[in-house]
């Protein structure tokens, strides 16, 4: 089970403040920047099929992952 700690978007924690915007961003088109685990900068990048984001830490996610 993944514990989301950190607002994927904006990479504050999730207990610490509003995300409402940041998560109607998520959901249209914009893809994470921050691992919603450690808060690190992940690398993003954007393919045909979507996007790809990667923690150097806890790896890659994609599409659809909560
Ligand atoms: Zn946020
Ligand atoms: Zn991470």
């Amino acid at each position: 089970m993944i514990t989301t700690v950190y607002c994927s978007f904006c990479g504050k924690e999730e207990a610490d403040g509003d995300h409402v915007v940041c998560r109607q961003r998520l959901s249209v088109i914009d893809p994470p920047r921050y691992c919603a685990e450690c808060a690190r900068r992940m690398v993003v990048q954007v393919t045909p099929d979507g996007w790809t984001a990667r923690c150097s830490r806890h790896g890659e996610i994609g599409p659809g992952h909560e």
